[in-house]
């Protein structure tokens, strides 16, 4: 038995009846031809993209560094969008591309990749009527407009109940039988380590490694990158986008490997300007990246706040109560260290509905005396100084406020001021914006090639999902579902018609 047989054996599709098949494959089947089609990761992109180039015929090879398919479905909101789709016309929403087009420039203000978002939205409900015809459900009530991040116009947003996960369960089965029918080899705990390029640029296969350590090189026609961000690689990460990696969230395979490797033969990236921070985040502690270990809810639209936000030279810097998620995104973005502090006193902890749903009132009162985020003192100054901020700046800060409560006129505009900042003791909460995936990405053309600074496309090598940066797809704002659905669209779009074309 040779090496790549047995590893192959140890790594191929472990723990399901497809699996056992895929193992006893002969050594040809995987490895002494050319595929047509090596596909990189094995997530959110990837598994659509192996699905549709097997069922098309074409000799496909899953590869996953990770010992199970999915990659961030396991822990994403799986929060897709599409327009005209047939969830839609089941309830009487009459929507198209052309407005899910025009919502996501309303929102991003164009800073997406034109040619993608357009690409995306003619393809999206392909996609998610695909996704719900074999057996995805979204929870009820859906579609809606928005939820975390900036509302669209319409009803267009969904989710399952398992978030991503209910993608992946829907995903899975399907792979599962086409490897038992024999069109689809999937290798899992095998990374890429390499893409094989000939003298003349065109890519010819991969090299890998499995968990034992064993190397080979696998020939292709074509190979996808689909191995996600960097959002797990906080050097990259900051390398990339002139941000620290705050939270640690991502998938654990998320170092990229794969702009590695893209810019290894020739690629370059972009969209590493266009990061944003969410808000809402209670991290561990300030040693980035860090777990988060509370989300508060600052969104209007589900709880009107009752606290003031200061920044981290103790000043206001936003309306808390605008309308607008981007708009706040936006403004914590141009704050140093891109966190805040949510300020209030004990009636408004006391009359105010709870600001971390979940948290019983003892484990929000016993985290002000244990949790590096939480302070309290029994002055504003004495605050002030636990949280480090200036003291008078602060002061004035929260006199200005209590004055527009009084008025009821605040110079940033805000409406909702029920109570003052008035009575100690007095609480900061610590908030750091963060994000959950990488901006920065391998450029690609409209036929998803990878391609070099000078538009050329590097022959036979393709991209899709986080790995193409979310800056192109979503921009410089997070635009509803513009990271999963487009994952699974051009995902799509790859395995059924792209790759091979003539093939
Ligand atoms: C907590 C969280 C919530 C989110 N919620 C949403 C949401 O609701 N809506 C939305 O649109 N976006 C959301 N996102 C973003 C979105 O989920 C991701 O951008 C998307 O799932 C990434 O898909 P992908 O296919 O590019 O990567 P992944 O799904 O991460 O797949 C990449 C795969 O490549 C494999 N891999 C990596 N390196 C190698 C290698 N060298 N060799 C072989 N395999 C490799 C990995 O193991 C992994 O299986 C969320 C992200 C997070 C972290």
């Amino acid at each position: 038995m040779s090496e790549l047989e047995s590893s192959s054996k140890r790594t191929f599709l472990k723990g399901s009846a497809a699996a056992a098949a895929a193992a006893i494959m002969p050594r040809s089947v995987y490895a002494a031809d050319t595929w047509d089609v090596i596909v990189v990761g094995g997530g959110t992109a990837g598994m659509p993209t192996a699905y549709f180039a097997a069922m098309r015929g074409l000799k496909t090879l899953l590869i996953d560094k990770y010992h199970m398919l999915g990659g961030t479905l396991d822990r994403s909101g799986g929060q897709i969008a599409a327009a005209g789709t047939k969830f839609q016309k089941s309830l009487g929403i009459v929507d198209t591309p052309d407005e899910h087009y025009a919502d996501i420039l309303r929102i991003n203000k164009g800073t997406g990749d034109p040619a993608l978002g357009r690409l995306f939205v003619d393809n999206a409900a392909a996609t998610v009527d695909w996704l719900f015809d074999n057996g995805f459900k979204a929870v009820e009530g859906h579609p809606v407009a928005g939820s975390g991040h900036e509302f669209f116009l319409k009803r267009r947003y969904q989710w399952g109940s398992k978030n991503g996960v209910s993608i992946y369960e829907t995903m899975q089965p399907l792979i599962d039988q086409a490897v038992a029918r024999g069109k689809l080899q999937v290798m899992l705990s095998t990374g890429v380590t390499e893409l094989l390029q000939g003298a003349n640029g065109a890519i010819q296969g991969v090299k890998t490694e499995d968990a034992s350590g064993t190397r080979s090189e696998l020939r292709a026609k074509s190979v996808v990158l689909t191995s996600g961000g960097s959002a797990s690689n906080p050097v990259m990460f900051q390398d990339h986008h002139g941000v620290p990696l705050f939270a640690k969230i991502a998938h654990p395979m998320s170092q990229g490997h794969g702009l590695t490797m893209g810019l290894g033969v020739g690629g370059y990236l972009r969209g590493g300007d266009k990061y944003l921070c969410s808000f809402g985040a209670v991290l561990r502690d300030r040693a980035y990246p860090s777990p988060i270990d509370a989300g508060v809810v600052l969104q209007p639209h589900q709880r009107m706040p009752w606290e003031i936000f200061v920044n981290a030279s103790g000043q206001r810097f936003v309306r808390e109560d605008h309308a607008s998620v981007d708009h706040r995104e936006k403004a914590l973005l141009a704050q140093p260290g891109h966190r805040c502090f949510v300020v209030f006193d004990q009636a408004i902890l006391d009359k105010a509905p709870p600001l971390i749903p979940g948290w019983p009132r003892e484990k929000l009162m016993a985290a002000f005396n244990q949790h590096a985020m939480f302070t309290t003192a029994p002055t504003l100054a004495e605050l002030g100084a636990r949280i480090m901020v200036d003291i008078g700046v602060f002061e004035k800060s929260v006199a200005d406020y209590n004055a527009a409560q009084q008025t009821g006129s605040d110079r940033f505009g805000r409406n909702h001021m029920p109570l003052p900042v008035a009575q100690g003791p007095y609480y900061a909460v610590g908030v750091q914006g963060f994000t959950i995936k990488s901006s920065a990405g391998l450029a690609v053309n409209p036929s998803l090639q990878v391609i070099r600074p000078n538009g050329q496309p590097i022959p036979n090598l393709y991209a899709a999902g986080e790995v193409i940066g979310g800056g192109a797809t979503s921009g410089a704002s997070f635009v509803n579902g513009m990271m999963v659905t487009p994952a699974l669209t051009f995902g799509r779009l790859l395995g059924s018609k792209i790759l091979l074309r003539n093939a």
